[in-house]
Parts: structure tokens; sequence; C-alpha cells
């Protein structure tokens, strides 16, 4: 302790905010993903509902983290909906690119979400590094947690792998075809959906969220 101490400077520690059984706002209007989440949640008494049912709009994406972009998210559906509210924000960070394209991995696939484009956008600008640039990449999926009164939980799956050319497989989505997860021959696309998602970046935020909030 120095001369300078005084008792406002302790950093107290905010508590975790469970989830009690009841409403829950799925903050996004990708009907696979609210279906998605409602199957994880619906076992611990959750009855989701769709951002989309309760007619809100959807927040421009303006954070310059997956974090940040799934609790403004989630914040703006608890906020406008009075019920707690969960959002989410993922995307692929490849090493040798900065984290391109990260948070604008639906971006890069322009307006017609042309992923073979996107991919190819990946490919050709780890190919313009030179040879010497790695091929190691990670996915993120970031969750939000959001109540009425602006508390908010967060949590970050990630899943390792690397990047591979050309695309292999027509399971999943996005840029599953070009992602090989550590300690596997195979890519995402290539794979049981079932083995996907139980390694998945997305599996890894909800454990974290179950595991937490429950
Ligand atoms: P979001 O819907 O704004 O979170 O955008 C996520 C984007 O990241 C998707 O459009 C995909 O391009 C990419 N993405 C996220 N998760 C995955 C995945 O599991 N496989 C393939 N692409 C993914």
């Amino acid at each position: 302790m120095t001369d300078n101490y005084s008792p406002e400077d302790e950093i107290i520690p905010q508590a975790i905010r469970k989830l009690t059984p009841g409403r829950l706002v799925i903050a996004s209007h990708n009907m696979g993903k609210v279906r998605e989440i409602a199957e994880l949640l619906g076992p611990h008494g959750m009855e989701p509902v769709s951002a989309g049912a309760l007619g809100l709009p959807e927040p421009e994406e303006t954070g310059t983290t997956f974090i940040a972009n799934a609790e403004l998210k989630a914040l703006a559906a608890a906020d406008l909906s009075g019920l707690p509210a969960l959002a989410d924000d993922s995307g692929l960070c490849v090493e040798a690119l900065g984290g391109d394209p990260g948070i604008f991995s639906a971006r890069w696939a322009g307006v017609d979400k042309d992923f073979s484009l996107a991919m190819r956008l990946v490919h050709e600008a780890l190919e313009a590094k030179g040879p010497d640039a790695g091929r190691d990449a990670h996915f993120i999926c970031a969750l939000a947690l959001a109540w009425p009164d602006g508390h908010v939980e967060a949590f970050e799956g990630r899943v390792d792998g690397r990047i591979v050319w050309p695309p292999r497989g027509d399971k999943g989505f996005g840029y599953d075809p070009i992602f090989q997860p550590l300690e596997h021959s195979i890519t995402f696309a290539e794979m049981d959906p079932a083995a996907k998602h139980a390694m998945s970046h997305r599996a890894d935020a909800f454990r974290q969220l179950v595991e937490t909030v429950f």
C-alpha cells in the first residue's frame, strides 16, 4: 500500500450475473443462427425469441473488435425489448494478413455473399506476401449477453488451424473449405458437421457462456 492509497482506487470485480429461465432475445436476423442458438439454450429453460420476430432493427456494426460488435448488438436488442439479449460476432483471422479478414469476414464476400470470391481474396493476399508467409489462421466467435440495465457478460471462443488451397469440401459455410483445424488433415467443409460443432470457435464460446451464466 502506498501513501497515496485511497479506497476508491480498488478495482472491485463485478459479480457475474446469472441468466434466469424465461424469454431471451437472439439478436440476429439470420434464422439459421437463431435456430442453432435456440437448440443450445432450450435445455437451460430459455425461451428464445428472435430480434426479427420482435421487429427490432439491426444496428450498424461499428465496433473494432468481435466483442465490441457482439456487445453493441446485444445491448441495442436488450434496451429496445426490455429482455435479456444474446448476440454473436465471428470471423476468420489470418496471422500473415495481420488478422484480416477479421471483423470484416462477411463483407469480404461482397453484397452477393460470394464466399468463393472471399476465399480467393484470402489466397491472393497470402500469395502476394511471398513464399515465406505462414498459413496460420484462427476463427473467433464472440458472444455477448446483455440485460436492459446495461450489464453485459461477454465470451470469446477460438479454434486454431491453417489456410489451405485449393478449397476442399462442400459441407459447412463461409470460409470452411479453406480452413483446416490443427491436428486434422481435412477442412471444416470436409468434416462431419457434428465433429466441426464439437470443436468450433462457436462451441468454445457457448461452453464458456453455459458454464458461467447457468
Ligand atoms: P457475422 O455473421 O457478422 O458474425 O459474420 C461472420 C462471418 O465470418 C461469416 O459470414 C463467415 O464468413 C465467417 N465465419 C464465421 N464463422 C465461420 C465458420 O464456422 N465457418 C466459416 N466461416 C465462418
